[in-house]
């Protein structure tokens, strides 16, 4: 019989509530063990929670049966006041019971998963809901949560089958006629499935950068004001989410929401010509961080002209301390004129960046479909040649379906699971 595992569902600390979560054929044993009984799948009920003829506290009380409830497990939620004492009186309660234990890490998850009720890219996808930090993020990880790359995969695999099936019955029928040509068939198939494979391959590129966002770097002369404009823009909207100590000294790093996009904003004001060795290469290499940027932000001093071989395609150029010289393209970090229009550039430029990206949101993921797309070129090739084999493009079908089995955890994730789950906190 599987365990019956308990945690707190929600964040430690005070709060007006707190989530504890009991997963497990002893669910409702625990719950009558709190004097808690007569409870109704899917239905909240208010009951004091009692032991030892004392009331320990009293909040609502959810029931889900087994099949019914996020684990798949019989679940028991019980909806506490989230003060320290309480949680700790009620988590310690439980783990005196017969048969019931903390949960690990991930581990109410974990059972999902292994119950059927998420395939492994939703796992994922809630990893990164619960980490999103801006729009992009939430909405991206939200659309896999809800399933959507295992409805294509579903659907792909489907188009697998009937291609293998049409396959197998030509070689079965080889020596008798064959009442249709099924080969035309086949290669329309496989020739959809190289594309839609590809194109989810090309659309990943979007989605990694809204996961792990956009490198925009401020560059310039010194003393043209770049470390002024990180802090004006810095100052400005008030969606930080948080600021972390540039990797190296020449570059400080700001991160920011620009427009539901996660953005760090480089200042590599530090860069200065220098003969001390020691400081050139931390100036080289933060002159390639902000070579390799996303998005650059050349600002320019009133009046200077731009010298077409310091500025990338792609590249924004402004003229700053326009509070001194009035440009069209000018902007001052003293009053913060034209502060919103480069904030709505950048929010553009990226914004176009990540349109018409795909559902792969993990290398794990795009690592499975590029191995499928592999094997559809090569049933290609199979089908396309001037010597035709039915067999070989019958073996690449079944390795594309072996890679769709291993993106949605049916197959080949063994190994993956610990370090997935590891990623987790208790109570997940
Ligand atoms: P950096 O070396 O490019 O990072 O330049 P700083 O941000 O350190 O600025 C250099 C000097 O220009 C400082 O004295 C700033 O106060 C000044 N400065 C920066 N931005 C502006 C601006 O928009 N208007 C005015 N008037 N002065 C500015």
């Amino acid at each position: 019989m599987t365990d019956t595992i308990f945690a707190l569902a929600t964040a430690r600390g005070k709060a007006g509530i707190a989530v504890v979560r009991v997963s497990g054929p002893l669910a409702l044993e625990a719950a009558r063990a709190l004097g808690v009984t007569g409870l109704k799948s899917r239905r909240v009920a208010f009951r004091q929670l009692v032991t030892d003829g004392e009331v320990l506290d009293s909040g609502l009380v959810l029931f889900f049966e087994q099949g019914a409830s996020f684990t798949g497990d019989t679940v028991v939620e019980f909806q506490i006041h989230g003060g320290e004492a309480v949680v700790s009186a009620l988590l310690k309660f439980l783990g005196t019971l017969p048969g019931l234990r903390l949960a690990g890490p991930g581990e109410f998850t974990r059972r999902a998963l292994e119950n059927g009720m998420l395939d492994l890219t939703q796992v994922e996808a809630l990893a990164d809901l619960i980490d999103s930090e801006t729009e992009a993020q939430r909405r991206q990880a939200q659309r896999v949560l809800s399933g959507a790359i295992g409805q294509r995969a579903a659907d792909w695999r489907r188009d697998l089958i009937r291609a293998a099936a049409l396959i197998e019955a030509t070689i079965d029928f080889a020596d008798e006629d064959i009442p249709v040509n099924v080969i035309p068939e086949v290669c329309a198939i496989v020739d959809q499935l190289a594309n839609a494979f590809q194109a989810e391959i090309e659309g990943s590129h979007g989605t990694e950068r809204i996961r792990a966002g956009f490198e925009v770097a401020i560059i310039g002369a010194p003393n043209v004001g770049k470390s002024s404009l990180l802090n004006a823009l810095v100052g400005r909207d008030a969606a930080i989410t948080s600021s972390v100590a540039g990797t190296t000294r020449d570059v400080i790093e700001v991160r920011m929401d620009i427009g539901g996009l996660p953005v760090t904003l480089l200042d590599t004001a530090g860069l200065r010509d220098t003969d001390d060795e020691i400081e050139k290469i931390g100036v080289d290499r933060a002159k390639e961080r902000a070579r390799l940027a996303d998005l650059r932000v050349l600002l320019l001093a009133p009046g200077d002209t731009v010298a077409p071989a310091n500025v990338d395609i792609g590249d924004i150029v402004v003229w700053g301390k326009a509070d001194l010289a009035p440009v069209p393209q000018g902007l001052s970090s003293v009053n913060g004129f034209g502060l919103d229009r480069l904030i709505e550039e950048i929010g553009q430029r990226l914004q176009r960046r990540v349109s018409g990206s795909g559902l792969l949101i993990r290398d794990r993921q795009r690592l499975a479909i590029a191995r499928a797309s592999e094997s559809m070129v090569s049933a290609q090739r199979w089908l396309y040649s001037e010597d035709p084999s039915l067999e070989l493009a019958a073996a690449d079908i079944r390795s594309a379906s072996y890679a769709l089995d291993v993106l949605v955890g049916k197959i080949g994730v063994e190994l993956l699971l610990d370090e997935i789950f590891s990623s987790f906190c208790i109570g997940k």
